[in-house]
């Protein structure tokens, strides 16, 4: 079984405090990769930043995402559906703290689809977070950004090189389905 785990497309992170014009760029291949998971009966994971005043990195970032703020909603586009998983977390990995192991592996999730922002802090650290929870890693490249000014491809070497994850592409993972219905 497979789950779309969408990092931080959160309206401070597209348009808010922490806002990154490439976040502008992922946002149509994200969507119609999220209607291909729906429509495939994946798990969808909605992994947020929900932050505490008190948390950690609130001295390198400065506030943003904080709980309960609309900063930290999904963007419309995006919109969470019904049964759809948010999971909330306070740093940089969906797996850190968060019980989402816990709620994959109920569900039978052996791989992980992972998406959203950022390529080389929370894209990465969740990464790390499901390889050594003993998941596959698949990364559609454009479905993921960093910052500007950070080189996406050495963001995506270092998941490949590092976390063994497949990089792909959205059209990949959409056709890829398509072929399987045809036969
Ligand atoms: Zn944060």
């Amino acid at each position: 079984m497979k789950a779309l785990i969408i990092v931080d497309m959160l309206k401070d992170f597209v348009d808010g405090k922490l806002a990154n014009p490439r976040a502008q760029d992922i946002t149509g291949p994200l969507q119609r990769l999220l209607a291909h998971a729906r429509e495939d009966g994946w798990v969808v994971v909605f992994s947020n930043d929900a932050h505490d005043p008190s948390d950690p990195e609130m001295k390198i970032w400065g506030e943003h995402a904080m709980a309960g703020d609309p900063g930290a909603e999904v963007i419309e586009e995006l919109a969470p559906r019904e049964g759809e998983i948010i999971s909330e977390k306070r740093h940089y990995g969906a797996f850190d703290f968060t019980g989402l192991d816990e709620q994959l592996r109920g569900r039978g999730v052996d791989e992980v689809v992972i998406t959203g922002q950022h390529t080389h802090i929370c894209v990465r650290h969740s990464s790390y977070g499901a390889l050594i929870r003993g998941y596959e890693i698949t990364i559609p490249r454009d479905a993921v950004c960093a910052f500007e000014g950070v080189s996406e491809d050495d963001a995506l070497e270092y998941l490949k090189a590092t976390y063994g994850a497949s990089v792909t592409t959205v059209d990949e993972l959409v056709g890829a389905r398509e072929t399987v219905s045809a036969t």
